[in-house]
């Protein structure tokens, strides 16, 4: 259904004054450490300029992720956030992040690739990230239910929008790729959300993002969601009078529409969700349909070497949505309309673009997944153009032979990460991941042979799995552990929309339940099985089975940290085969 709506656009004196520029802030909000800059609101940024050029619009991407670490850490410094991490006191604990963010900006030059160090650095680090994360979070919802925090929580939210009030918005657009980040999303829409600008036109609030576009329901986010805070549990937040705007998809058809519309939707807007009449309506996302047409991301509000790595690292989307779609535990598929491409030319040319506007010669491939034939163009393109450039990209472990490794190794390849899930035939193929155990494993050698270096996603507890079959996996992942460099381990995730929960019969699940305590963005569910491990089995195996797979990889840092991970593969003394 489109959605017609009403001018809710209370004192938006939209557009009447032509002179003055709509004013558009796109904000990555935290909590994620920030080892590269967010993809989504360049992107967009680049799109709003192309699109609605010359139309009296100012359009500026503010990462408060990368400014939220680097404020904790400054007020860590100087005494202001007190905190402490694994039993060291405050002033270590102060003294140990500000060497570790130190570490990771490059202050160390060559000493980031002696693997003791970082493995040291890396463990403050993330351990920094978890224990900030948990304290605002919890700050976050108590401004969300209008409780009293301490002053310092206060004034840390108001010093870290004040760049976003001094633009003085009159859209703030918050992209929210994962679940972590809606608390804070929802607290900084709060502190700006109805702030009248110098213009006597107040802020309004767009929320959009991968999190949403894989809910089936999205539009349950504009009603009271549960935000439990101390000891109440069931507490709820009217999110829905946040959120002026909610996007469901790819933005950029959505954004400009609105953009153009003055902020007034009475027509239809793609991909919009909003609330009429007390009833929630959805208008049909759109995309941009030719990947060529994309401007380039515009990362010049967000410049990648403020980021966490000791050389920039910048992530490029080379295609939307996946080629195979077939993987019965997997939703990323839904975050796209359709799966297309890019041409392989104009990916090469646009990387060279970027590396030579930001002086980034490392590039992280987010395409969900790269079939053999396109990495085998893209490098082709690559080496053609003598570009230079290290990589890494994800894959499927299937139809990949020894001359594309080593074609895109000549390009720059240096980092493969695989979905290989399981080790047991049976399993691979309920899960219609289209891949066979003995090949997989040629794979991953020939990849290492050729001075590739392999990060595995390994999936425990997939329904109908048997002990057997999980020891089957360690057994396997043994076996090739010469060509293991890092192991990404988790357990199966019931995701609502996926295959499995479409047909749980299928997969021999006799009960889906529902989560009590459920996060509001979350679109997972507990099960029943009438076979295999049921879910506790799953958890005592899988705590059980850590200490055997720790022994495999590189560092343990690596899968969370994959931008440093490229940077290692990428540092020829550290590779296997020279
Ligand atoms: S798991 Fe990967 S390959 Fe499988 S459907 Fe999802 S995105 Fe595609």
């Amino acid at each position: 259904m489109h959605a017609h709506l009403l001018d809710r656009s209370v004192g938006l004196k939209a557009r009447e004054d032509a002179s003055s520029p709509l004013r558009i802030a796109l904000i990555f909000p935290p909590a994620v450490l920030p080892t590269s800059p967010p993809l989504g609101i360049a992107s967009l940024k680049a799109w709003l300029g192309a699109a609605c050029c010359g139309q009296g619009l100012e359009v500026r991407a503010f990462d408060l992720n990368l400014s939220y670490f680097e404020q904790a850490a400054r007020w860590l410094g100087e005494g202001r956030l007190r905190m402490s991490l694994r039993k060291t006191d405050i002033e270590t604990t102060a003294r140990e992040v500000g060497e570790a963010l130190d570490f990771f900006r490059g202050k160390e030059g060559e000493a980031f690739f002696e693997l003791d160090s970082y493995n040291r650095h890396a463990a403050v680090y993330t351990g920094f990230g978890s224990v900030l994360n948990g304290l605002f979070d919890n700050f976050a919802r108590k401004i969300l239910h209008g409780l009293p925090t301490p002053a310092l929580a206060g004034k840390f939210f108001d010093d870290l929008l004040e760049p976003v009030r001094a633009f003085e918005p009159d859209l703030a657009g918050f992209s929210i790729l994962f679940s972590q980040q809606l608390h804070f999303a929802l607290a900084l829409a709060k502190l700006c959300k109805g702030r009248q600008n110098c213009l006597d036109r107040q802020t309004r609030i767009a929320f959009g993002g991968a999190t949403f576009s894989v809910m089936p329901d999205p539009g349950r986010i504009l009603s009271p969601i549960p935000v439990p805070v101390g000891n109440e549990r069931a507490a709820r937040v009217d999110a829905g009078a946040l959120i002026d705007y909610l996007f469901v998809g790819e933005g950029e058809k959505g954004l400009e529409a609105l953009v153009k519309s003055g902020l007034r939707p009475g027509t239809g807007i793609p991909g919009l969700v909003c609330k009429m009449d007390g009833k929630i309506v959805s208008n049909p996302p759109e995309a941009v349909f030719d990947l060529d047409s994309l401007p380039v991301p515009d990362f010049s509000d967000t410049p990648p070497g403020a980021y966490h790595s000791p050389v920039p690292v910048l992530p490029y989307l080379s295609s939307r949505g996946c080629p195979w779609r077939r993987c019965a535990f997997c939703t990323h598929q839904k975050t796209y309309l359709h799966y297309r491409e890019e041409g392989a030319g104009a990916s090469a040319a646009r990387m060279v673009e970027l590396s030579k506007s930001y002086g980034a010669a490392h590039f992280c491939l987010v395409d969900e997944m790269l079939t053999p034939r396109r990495l085998e163009k893209i490098s082709e393109e690559l080496v053609q153009r003598s570009a230079g450039l290290r990589f890494s990209a994800y894959a499927r472990p299937a139809g990949f032979c020894p001359e594309v490794f080593e074609k895109a190794h000549r390009a720059g390849l240096r980092l493969l990460m695989w979905g290989v899930e399981s080790a047991s035939p049976r399993l691979l193929d309920l899960m219609g991941k289209g891949t066979e155990p003995r090949a997989v494993k040629n794979i991953l050698h020939n990849a290492d042979r050729a001075g590739i270096w392999n990060l595995l996603f390994v999936m425990f507890g997939f329904p109908t799995e048997t002990e057997a079959e999980w020891l089957s996996t360690l057994d396997f992942l043994d076996s090739c552990r010469e060509a293991v460099d890092a192991l990404s381990r988790s357990r199966f995730i019931l995701l609502e929309g996926s295959r499995v929960f479409l047909d749980p019969g299928r997969y021999a699940i006799r009960r889906i339940i529902d989560r009590p305590q459920r996060d509001p963005v979350s679109i997972a569910y507990d099960y029943e099985v009438a076979e295999g491990l049921g879910m506790d089995e799953v958890s005592k195996l899988f705590r059980q089975s850590l200490s055997r797979l720790s022994g495999l990889e590189r560092s343990p840092w690596f899968a969370q940290l994959r931008e440093h991970m490229l940077l290692y593969a990428s540092n020829e003394p550290c590779a296997r085969v020279s």
